[in-house]
């Protein structure tokens, strides 16, 4: 693969709630973090993405009384999964994987609401990589 100086890597959610431990895992997860390091060491451009949930959030189980995680109710935008909470913002769980190795990383995006696949309503920021904040 030959790369140019426009290309850029996007990693997305790589966030200690998706991997073992976590409240949302995801088996082996975290298995896949040295091959992004290696690969990140030949972009310019990194872009990473957190799944970044207020408390309470809507998707959650614990936001509607009676429900458990993986039912489905119905929203105003439609069906709605509820998952165990995770990814709350400013927690451990929404961190990125401690382990993940990517001081070059120019941007954050935080999602709140996704839901861009069907042309809803999204809220999503970029949020520019502060020095302090370029290493994990
Ligand atoms: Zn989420």
């Amino acid at each position: 693969m030959t790369l140019s100086p426009n290309d850029a890597l996007l990693i997305i959610d790589l966030q200690n709630d998706f991997c073992p431990g976590g409240s949302l895992p995801i088996s082996d997860a975290h298995a896949i973090v040295p091959l992004i390091n290696a690969l990140a060491a030949r972009f310019s451009h990194i872009v990473l993405t957190q799944d970044w949930h207020p408390p309470a959030h809507i998707s959650f189980a614990s936001t509607h009384p009676n429900r458990q995680p993986y039912q489905t109710i119905q929203a105003p935008y439609g069906p709605q999964t509820l998952w165990p909470d995770h990814c709350v913002q400013q927690t451990r769980g929404a961190q990125v994987h401690p382990t993940l190795d990517v001081p070059h990383g120019q941007y954050k995006l935080h999602r709140t609401a996704v839901r861009i696949w069907d042309g809803r309503r999204s809220d999503i920021r970029f949020i520019r990589f502060e020095a302090s904040a370029s290493k994990y």
